[in-house]
């Protein structure tokens, strides 16, 4: 029975394995791509879980959407739904690299309640990279569509967003927010995909979803770069600064101050 503070070990981290096991170094998928990814072991609960999460967030945005297209439509702040658009791609490409970090660095695939929802996809993607090519819809948006659903649930019980400029910022905001976080994964997925369709090119293309020569960054050495999958836009400035290394190796000293930094244990 693991200690809770053994799940913040480093001696749990899928990295520190990964380059330290008798396979040696991770590869970015090729041979590997065709074992099996552990989908058939999903159990049914979870299963379900993603298609409820994911139908539910689907329903309640376009509810959502429809209603704000109607106030602006009649005349509306259009024009604010364009910084409002770009400062929530912003707000989940962050969230999307603090998550992805978390799952990386700390707990393991058998940490109660959210190993195996949670963190063993993280684990899994470093030990095989194209599993995620290999995966549906709701398995890559369940749990996202999950962490969205409250906000969004918020905003339409709030009713119609009224033709205040606040207003409609803040229906638009969490609305581009949660379509973000929503298809992050499904983003993800083709930055590692050989065949993509051509809007999704073009879309890489001009870096306005997470683009496979800027994802490539994270793969390449130790994953300790380039956390952010949404769009990718804030990895050059959290790396050049090494924001969550620095913020690891601080939380790391909380809980340890005799060994603030990771340890790397030969296996
Ligand atoms: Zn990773
Ligand atoms: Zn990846």
């Amino acid at each position: 029975m693991r200690r809770p503070e053994d799940w913040i070990s480093p001696f749990h981290d899928a990295n520190l394995h990964a380059l330290t096991g008798p396979s040696g170094p991770p590869d970015r998928g090729g041979d590997r791509a065709a074992e099996p990814d552990g989908e058939e072991q999903r159990p049914f609960w979870v299963k379900a879980f993603d298609v409820v999460s994911l139908s539910t967030l689907t329903f309640l945005l376009a509810t959502a959407t429809v209603r704000l297209l109607r106030v602006v439509g009649d005349g509306g702040p259009w024009w604010v739904l364009l910084p409002v658009s770009a400062l929530a791609l912003l707000a989940a490409d962050f969230l999307s690299g603090l998550v992805h970090w978390t799952c990386d660095r700390f707990f393991a695939d058998d940490t109660p309640l959210i190993g195996r929802m949670l963190i063993h996809p993280f684990r899994e993607h470093h030990r095989d990279p194209l599993a995620i090519t290999r995966h549906g819809l709701f398995e890559l948006g369940g749990n996202n569509a999950l962490a969205v659903l409250l906000p969004v649930l918020a905003i339409v019980l709030a009713g119609p967003p009224r033709g205040a400029l606040g207003s409609i910022a803040v229906h638009g905001f969490v609305i581009v927010l949660a379509l973000a976080i929503a298809a992050t994964n499904q983003f993800h997925k083709w930055a590692h995909a050989a065949h993509r369709p051509s809007a999704v090119r073009w879309l890489q293309r001009r870096r306005l979803i997470l683009s496979p020569d800027a994802h490539e960054r994270h793969h390449r050495g130790d994953f300790s770069h380039g956390y952010c999958v949404t769009t990718g836009w804030l990895n050059p400035v959290l790396d050049a600064y090494r924001v969550l290394p620095r913020f690891e190796a601080w939380l790391r000293g909380l809980a340890s101050p005799a060994s603030p930094l990771p340890v790397r244990r030969s296996s």
